[in-house]
């Protein structure tokens, strides 16, 4: 491609992901005591609505990745019931009334054991055949899934013992996406230097455990640097590849840490304080590139 090509993608590239990276949950209260429900022997239901202006090669790999994931992370009853999943493609205008545009998480009918899941997919992305339209799939999925493990996660944003500690939210959710496209894919998703980590990432880290900053997390790749540093730490410390990214991607969500104790979980999960880390993280070059997972890492080795 061309400059300006080059340009004008990289322009649509940033613009997408900031929309895609972050989830969209609940901000406003609903069921006030809401996880209650525990059936952890059956599966969630998720129906599926899945629009016509979707490209029917799309929709196949969509079935697909979703197979996929849920043979790999099954969803159980432990908070929530249902799932219902809208897709289309954003060259129409939106399809469903009643669900807003974007990619996210959020909850149906004010009901937070009901789960919406809505991925409105930019026509660019099948232009440009740009990966981003099958890992928003994973992204979003695994979001699902951290709600089945924790269920603080479950509660409206300004709760006060709900979970959003952006950096371990989103990172493991960006770190399980883009595992998913390496291994599925071969393709690694920061080839094209379009993953810019703030120098905030190492001189402020405790920025990141709150939504907003999107300038200095463009891409999530801040977040992401972040988790991908603990994976290093904890191999420093001892661990295998694949026993860093569980404790990370599932055990640190299954001890169900809220917006009060997560630095006490943190602490039992990982063997280390959040300030330990945060000054470890002080001695890394802010790139992507140098905290890369290996090639060969797969989900499998992970979460079976
Ligand atoms: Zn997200």
């Amino acid at each position: 491609m061309n400059i300006v090509e080059k340009v004008k993608f990289i322009f649509f590239i940033i613009s997408t992901c900031t929309l895609l990276s972050c989830g969209k949950d609940s901000s406003s209260p609903s069921n006030t005591n809401s996880p209650s429900i525990s059936d952890p022997t059956t599966f969630v239901v998720i129906n599926e609505h899945i629009h016509s202006s979707l490209p029917a090669d799309w929709i196949n790999e969509y079935n697909t990745i979703m197979t996929n994931l849920k043979n790999l992370l099954p969803l159980y009853k432990t908070y929530y019931n249902c799932i219902d999943i809208y897709a289309w493609n954003d060259k129409v205008p939106d399809p469903y009334p009643g669900i807003d545009g974007g990619a996210y998480i959020s909850v149906k009918n004010n009901d937070d054991h009901q789960k919406l899941f809505v991925i409105e997919v930019n026509n660019d992305e099948f232009l440009w055949n740009h990966i981003n339209r099958y890992s928003v799939i994973a992204h979003e999925y695994f979001h699902t899934y951290q709600m089945t493990l924790n269920s603080h996660m479950n509660k409206y944003d300004d709760h006060p013992t709900s979970f959003k500690t952006k950096w371990l939210i989103e990172g493991t959710a960006s770190s399980f996406d883009c595992l998913y496209i390496q291994q599925y894919y071969s393709q690694n998703k920061f080839s094209s230097n379009q993953f810019i980590v703030d120098s905030a990432a190492t001189q402020n880290p405790s920025i990141f455990e709150n939504y907003g900053n999107d300038n200095k997390d463009i891409n999530g790749a801040s977040s992401l640097f972040l988790v991908w540093v603990l994976a290093k730490e904890l191999q420093l410390a001892g661990h295998s590849e694949s026993k860093s990214f569980r404790l990370m991607c599932k055990d640190f969500m299954q001890a169900n840490p809220n917006k009060k104790n997560w630095p006490d979980v943190f602490q039992t999960t990982f063997n280390m304080s959040v300030s330990d880390f945060y000054s470890k993280v002080s001695s890394y070059n802010p790139s992507i590139n140098t905290v890369l997972p290996s090639t060969s890492l797969t989900l499998e080795s992970i979460f079976n």
